[in-house]
């Protein structure tokens, strides 16, 4: 690793040894000030525009996550009833909730019209479950999948042809006036046509879509677009040489779209939704694991104490996280290591032929960018147990915000009376 090849943490080694000490590991930590600070950019940068963000809960579901997202002024997007119940426990309400659900359990869809949330529906076939299953709202966010390929200057940038989201063309103007006939009165378009993005190109883009088709929807329903959404997808840069995203081009990008379009075409200048998830706590997470072994075979192996059932990316995806040797940052990656999990799964690797510095069993890794979609897909496979979360509050102190599964509640399933299923 050379100088240039290094990614800062927001704590160091003793600190690391410190929480070990108190609470084992792995654990996740995150860092209050990065996950306020993405946010406070996010809005400055789309002051200009009538701009809310609905924090992805499935990136990173914990209510104290959630509750610092709201005290910065955020709403949530909710996919699921437990979703929705956290985002009720951490006191969002109405417009402060976004739906974003597909495949719907019915219970879903009535907690989420209890709560007053924005539905985006997903399909229109759904117009008639949810009349049945909670009752079709004034306002309403209808999803669009334009199909095909999604191109950005003639680059692939996503497969929506393939993809289960969302409604076709004709499914949308259908469901207008469908909607529009049973009392909806205000209209919101979401489209989510690429993932982890980097560039600043993504957002203006899906802005076009969607403002093509609000135009479309007009002259054929004479329907009104109020609001766009448009979800999630901003990327954030997992290797030391990717640039970020420059929120603040974006933002610019997605303000002239509009305003030149709306002039052009004479439309009411919609509202700016997001639902990022990646972006707003991805950077501000790290899972920190031990070294418990060390293996040669025909590759230099490190085995952790956590695996696959802790961080999934790496093995679902073969994403890049970068890794950290703590108390070694600033020796050179001499070696070259597969970083393992313990799970009876060869894709369980933390990292692949990663140059590393010579790593000692007991020595703490920092697994970087893990603050999205990293403790939330954890799972249980192989009786494996999730580890505990922890918060870097802004004046300092850490805060313990989910302790370590143990052996009783991964049995915790099997507590019921009355096995028998009589039929
Ligand atoms: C996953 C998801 C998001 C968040 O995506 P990120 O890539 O984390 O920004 C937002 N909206 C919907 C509907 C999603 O499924």
């Amino acid at each position: 690793m050379t100088a240039d090849n290094k990614k800062p943490l927001f704590f160091d080694k003793n600190t690391a040894e410190k929480i070990a000490e108190k609470i084992g590991t792995p654990f996740y930590v995150y860092d209050e000030k990065g996950i306020a600070n993405a946010i406070g950019e996010l809005k400055k940068a789309f002051a200009a525009l009538n701009f809310k963000e609905y924090f992805a809960v499935k990136a990173c579901p914990n209510p104290y996550i959630l509750t610092l997202i709201k005290q910065n002024g955020c709403g949530v997007d909710c996919s699921s009833l437990t979703e929705l119940m956290m985002a009720e426990a951490c006191g969002f309400k109405g417009d402060d909730i976004m739906f974003s659900s597909n495949v719907t359990p019915a219970e879903d869809f009535v907690l989420a019209r209890k709560l007053g949330a924005i539905i985006n529906l997903d399909d229109i076939t759904h117009i008639g479950f949810l009349e049945k299953n909670g009752g079709i709202p004034e306002k309403i966010c209808l999803r669009y999948n334009p199909g095909g390929d999604f191109k950005i200057s003639g680059a692939i940038m996503g497969a929506p042809g393939e993809a289960k989201y969302g409604m076709t063309f004709d499914q949308i103007l259908e469901a207008c006036a469908i909607l529009k006939a049973k009392g909806v009165k205000t209209f919101g378009l979401h489209s989510f046509l690429a993932s982890n993005m980097l560039g600043n190109k993504y957002w203006e883009k899906l802005t076009e879509v969607l403002l093509e088709l609000t135009v479309e929807i007009k002259k054929r329903t004479q329907t009104e677009i109020s609001f766009i959404n448009l979800s999630g997808g901003i990327g954030i840069p997992y290797k030391p040489e990717d640039r970020p995203v420059d929120i603040y081009k974006v933002a610019a990008s997605v303000d002239k779209k509009i305003r030149t379009v709306c002039e052009t075409e004479n439309l009411r200048t919609p509202e700016v939704k997001a639902e990022l998830g990646r972006y707003i706590t991805g950077p501000y997470g790290v899972l920190v694991s031990r070294v418990i072994h060390k293996k040669d075979i025909y590759r230099h192996y490190i085995g952790l104490d956590a695996c696959a059932a802790n961080l999934m990316r790496p093995a679902m995806y073969g994403s890049y996280h970068h890794i950290t040797v703590l108390g070694k940052e600033n020796e050179p990656s001499e070696m070259v290591y597969d970083v393992t999990g313990g799970l009876c799964e060869n894709n369980d690797k933390f990292a692949v032929n990663r140059e590393l510095p010579e790593i000692d069993i007991g020595d703490l890794v920092a697994i970087h960018d893990a603050g999205a979609h990293g403790y939330a897909m954890g799972y249980n496979y192989n009786g494996k147990l999730r580890c505990a979360e922890v918060l870097l509050k802004e004046d300092g102190s850490f805060k313990l915000i989910r302790r370590a599964e143990t052996p009783a509640d991964y049995f915790a399933t099997f507590d019921f009376e009355g096995a028998e299923i009589k039929l």
